[in-house]
């Protein structure tokens, strides 16, 4: 810049113009409304080989000088509208990946338009109480104290993690400051439990000898008799037990372990109980399943993702804890280029301080939107209704001849394609392992629904997971034909190996 002109206005590249911004985010809007009318007629899967999909995108270098932005969004959007596997479909089941609600896709706009640093109540002031309102209305959603605290994070895993680190300091003495030492602490989960918590004791260095997964009844549940057993084992042998993790719906059948009498334990052994309900605490509200989860109220953490059956777009987890100080006990450091603290007496929340990350997007927005959106009631009633198709799907398979129905628990189905044709020589339960899995891999490269795996006392199953606001018992109709026509070309191509 020269001294001796007047200075210019900066021009920002980045910058848009309020006209400009307004004629390009509403033209995206209008695209974002007519691929959500167009979902149902949709493929789930894109049917794509992984090199089409790369020759899709191009090969392109980021280029030197930027260009319109219009036509960026524009091309984008469609890229992938046509390109993704779509779990917003009505015939999308597989995993535990939820339709998103559309109040929850304008919710993060505003979010990121606001961009609210919830890491610190001064940064945040209205997005930070929006925040604890929102834990507030998910700790009564499940039936937990009203004083309970927590926090958003980015998803179950982090939110079972982040309960594992309360009950660390909860329960070793000066674990913070120095650590381990010769404690040999012991984590006790059934062995139905989420791979989150090999990657947890692994992360927090205990190592994932350091879990004890507790044998399950036929149902999946955990054996509180065994576990009883492994502790006594366990202090005899010279080590610590700290947490005992309960699953509320767990992820391969929606089992959910006795949390009461597993309470009960935890009491009497002065052990952190720790709920992972990520996928299964909502379904507390349904009054027929309720009792399922008697005991969850007695928990000193729980884990629920909104954005599996609260149906939030990702990411949005959370973590509940019963103690209001737990979570600040566990990770609160206060270092001197912080001013957070808030005048004296002052009754604000850093969110820096109750959890790992540091600069914290607004998550809890689209989960506070939506939850007044669609109020109790209506949460209810869905959830209800997936519960409800799961039972229909069971029911279906159960009757036909050529399916076995496995099991179903909450809103996830198990069964399996059946034959008698096995080839000479083949052993049943081999064959039909083999035969599902084909199956399983042809429909989800080219099905018209999408469904994932459990492997249910050795079977190889089929795993219909509903939590899916659009599904209809129209579409849970279609599924033996769909299974049966794909088990049958399966089957030709296996025979003609032979
Ligand atoms: C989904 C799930 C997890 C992992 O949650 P993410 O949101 O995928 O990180 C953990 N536990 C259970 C029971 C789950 O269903």
């Amino acid at each position: 810049m020269s001294k001796n002109k007047p200075a210019e206005p900066r021009i920002s590249p980045i910058d848009m113009k309020p006209d400009e911004f307004r004629s390009v985010g509403y033209s995206l809007i209008n695209q974002i409304a007519d691929f959500l009318d167009t979902v149902p007629q949709k493929t789930v899967t894109t049917r794509k080989s992984v090199q089409e999909i790369k020759n899709t995108l191009g090969v392109k270098s980021l280029p030197e000088e930027g260009f319109e932005i219009s036509k960026i969004l524009n091309q984008v959007a469609n890229l992938l509208f046509e390109n993704s596997l779509i779990n917003g479909h009505p015939r999308f089941w597989g995993y535990i990946t939820s339709s998103p609600a559309p109040a929850g896709m304008l919710a993060d706009l505003l979010a990121a338009a606001v961009n609210a640093n919830v890491g610190a109540y001064s940064l945040s002031p209205m997005a930070t109480e929006i925040e604890r309102q929102t834990i507030q209305w998910i700790a009564s959603f499940v039936g937990f104290p009203d004083d309970a605290s927590g926090l958003f994070v980015s998803g179950g895993n982090m939110a079972n993690i982040t309960g594992l680190l309360a009950a660390r300091k909860a329960k070793l003495a000066n674990i913070r400051e120095q650590g381990l030492k010769d404690r040999k602490v012991i984590i006790y989960c059934s062995a139905a439990t989420h791979t989150w918590i090999n990657k947890a004791a692994d992360l927090l260095g205990f190592g994932t000898n350091s879990v004890r997964w507790i044998e399950t009844d036929s149902d999946q549940r955990m054996n509180v008799a065994r576990l009883e057993e492994q502790i006594k084992t366990d202090r005899l042998g010279g080590y610590t037990p700290f947490i005992v993790v309960a699953t509320a719906g767990t992820v391969g059948t929606g089992a959910i372990d006795p949390i009461k009498k597993i309470a009960l334990v935890c009491e009497q052994e002065n052990l952190w109980l720790h709920v992972d309900g990520a996928y299964g605490a909502p379904a507390v509200i349904v009054p027929e399943v309720a009792p399922l989860f008697d005991g969850m109220e007695l928990a000193d953490s729980i884990a629920i993702d909104p954005h599996k059956w609260l149906y939030s777009p990702l990411e949005a987890a959370c973590l509940l804890v019963r103690n209001p100080s737990a979570l600040k006990d566990a990770f609160s450091f206060n270092p001197d280029y912080y001013n957070f603290s808030g005048s004296p007496g002052s009754d604000i929340t850093n969110y820096h301080e109750e959890g790992f990350q540091n600069s914290r997007g607004f998550r809890a927005l689209k989960v506070w939107v939506t939850l007044q959106q669609v109020g109790k009631r209506g949460y209810r009633t869905m959830i209800q209704e997936d519960i409800e198709l799961a039972k229909m799907l069971f029911e279906q398979v159960g009757r036909l001849n050529d399916f076995e129905a496995i099991s179903r628990q909450l809103s996830i189905v198990a069964f399996r394609y059946i034959t008698r044709d096995i080839p000479a020589g083949k052993d049943p339960e081999e064959y039909l392992n083999a035969l599902n899995k084909a199956i399983l891999n042809r429909l989800q490269s080219e099905g018209d629904m999408f469904l994932s795996n459990a492997v249910v006392k050795g079977k190889y199953c089929l795993r219909a997971c509903i939590v899916n606001f659009r599904t209809d018992r129209k579409d849970i109709v279609r599924v033996p034909e769909e299974i049966a026509r794909i088990g049958n070309s399966v089957q030709q191509i296996a025979e003609r190996l032979w």
